[in-house]
């Protein structure tokens, strides 16, 4: 049985979800080309391992995992490789990145085989990672190494809290395949054998919780409910348990779908700083990656398309669209009908994580579940002001750190000094920076400050190997010299022994 508890700070953003949420999911067409990143994920970048000019299919391997912690990328379309050359991703940096280009002729699919639930554990990790499957939350976190983990998993979280304001990919998703979901969780079951199941949804999403509830209920061969309510409490945590996948509709604030904060909110356990949720016997994974592990498994469908909400005030007709990844975000803009001249922001994600584009010519990749044209008055245009320390930022940190000083610090460049007070346990969320009366750029500052501290990592990492190749060649040429005086010294005694042979 569980306890329940409440995450730290949080706070109630406009939810703008009404824009999108009435619409059926649709089916975005298809693009004249797409431009597949090759590091859409954690971790190394993948090896193209297709050239320019060469025939793909749908579905086909197109890139190679380039380590241990990266994933395989497929093509989206059929086509030809038109080139491999640097585009611009959607990254806050705006730097480009090395992505292949195929020019769409039809949609010919090549298949993976199908499995099955009767498939062994490590058949279906390893179809995870055929299939190119990583975290569709965000993250991006290669789904095949976190199911490695599957000995210490004593509880599966399946996250669909989807706790951005306006985006519902997820919400429609769960609404429209939520037979589809299930058999994701099946499958993961049958790789983690965990003890217990828990859908986390957020109370905002009426409709898709009673779809969901009534499919549990099928689940359990109970044509009225079999669903037991078994905690519920106004205001707070309710709890549905049934024989086998529990669904938990936890109060809307954001940002109950950290990883983090969910398996709070719904076990009480806290992921300790700097551990991830295994540690502790958590698996967390996103909703869309539970369908796309069904699509895997049960079709043989790499990970190639995605549901994604087009919207915001400058979009005429917001929306979920099923689009293929490497879509340019320009095309799914379009669909959406985005008027260009009322667009002052334009994001790839939610409008608290996401990422600012400076230009709609990046791509939809794994990890994107929203694309915000945002007008004029959806965006803050208060000035900064210097702090005023009314402490509202700590009150609202999820993470229970101390932003005004992290920003103080990271303004003198003193990042150790933001590290003590918990800069690597910021988990960028801007929650502060909602709630700050001056306005502070306290985000930025974090980003800034991370990268600053990757940087100097890098750097440490790059100085260490070059100081323990110079000892490995100073070693080498020690020995070498040894090898060559001791020669020497032996062709000495020789040359001794036969001019002095008594
Ligand atoms: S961005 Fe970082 S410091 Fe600010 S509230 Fe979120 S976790 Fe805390
Ligand atoms: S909320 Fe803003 S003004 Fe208030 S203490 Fe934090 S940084 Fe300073």
């Amino acid at each position: 049985m569980f306890s329940f508890a409440k995450i730290k700070g949080g706070i109630h953003p406009d939810e703008n979800k009404h824009l999108s949420n009435h619409k059926p999911i649709a089916k975005a067409l298809l693009p004249d080309h797409v431009i597949i990143p090759l590091s859409q994920h954690l971790g190394a970048p993948a090896n193209p391992i297709v050239k320019v000019g060469d025939s793909v299919k749908t579905g086909q391997v197109i890139a190679e995992a380039g380590g241990f912690v990266s994933a395989y990328i497929h093509s989206s379309v059929s086509g030809e490789v038109k080139d491999i050359g640097e585009y611009p991703v959607p990254h806050a940096s705006g730097l480009k990145n090395l992505c292949i280009k195929i020019k769409r002729h039809g949609d010919e699919w090549h298949y993976l085989p199908r499995l099955s639930l009767e498939s062994s554990a490590d058949i279906l990790i390893e179809r995870l990672r055929e299939a190119g499957l990583t975290g569709m939350g965000g993250a991006s976190f290669p789904s095949n190494i976190k199911y490695l983990a599957k000995d210490k998993i004593h509880t599966l979280i399946v996250n669909a809290a989807e706790c951005e304001p306006y985006i519902t990919a997820d919400d429609m998703l769960m609404r429209e395949r939520a037979e589809q979901i299930i058999s994701g969780i099946k499958i993961a079951q049958k790789i983690l054998k965990p003890k217990s199941v828990i859908i986390g949804v957020e109370d905002n999403k009426t409709e898709a919780i009673k779809i969901l509830k009534k499919a549990l209920a099928k689940e359990n061969g109970d044509k009225s409910s079999g669903i037991r309510r078994v905690w519920p409490l106004a205001n707070s945590t309710t709890f549905y348990e049934n024989l086998q996948i529990s669904l938990a509709v936890v109060p809307t604030k954001y940002p109950t779908g950290g990883e983090k904060q969910l398996i709070q909110v719904l076990t009480g356990v806290e992921v300790p700083s700097g551990e991830l949720p295994s540690s502790v016997g958590f698996l967390c994974q996103n909703i869309a990656t539970v369908a796309a592990i069904s699509d895997a498994v049960l079709e043989g469908m790499p990970l190639v398309k995605r549901i994604v909400t087009v919207t915001g005030r400058a979009v005429n007709s917001p929306g979920n669209f099923e689009a293929r990844l490497g879509t340019p975000l320009s095309e799914l803009l379009d669909q959406a009908g985005a008027d260009q001249d009322k667009v002052s922001r334009l994001i790839a994600g939610g409008p608290m994580m996401g990422q600012v584009m400076k230009t709609t010519d990046v791509p939809l990749v794994k990890g994107c579940g929203g694309i915000l044209a945002l007008n004029e008055q959806e965006i803050p245009q208060a000035e900064s002001s210097p702090c005023v320390k009314c402490g509202k930022c700590v009150n609202a940190c999820p993470m229970g750190l101390v932003p005004l000083e992290m920003a103080r610090h990271t303004k003198y460049k003193d990042y150790d000094g933001a590290v003590d007070f918990g800069l690597t346990d910021c988990i960028l969320c801007g929650s502060c920076a909602y709630v700050c009366p001056s306005h502070l750029p306290l985000v930025q500052y974090f980003q800034f400050a991370k990268g600053e501290l990757k940087k100097q990592s890098d750097q440490d990492r790059r100085l260490d190997y070059t100081r323990q190749l110079s000892e490995v060649k100073r070693a080498r040429l020690k020995k070498e010299a040894d090898a060559k005086a001791a020669a020497k010294a032996a062709k000495a005694k020789k040359r001794k022994r036969t001019t002095n042979p008594a």
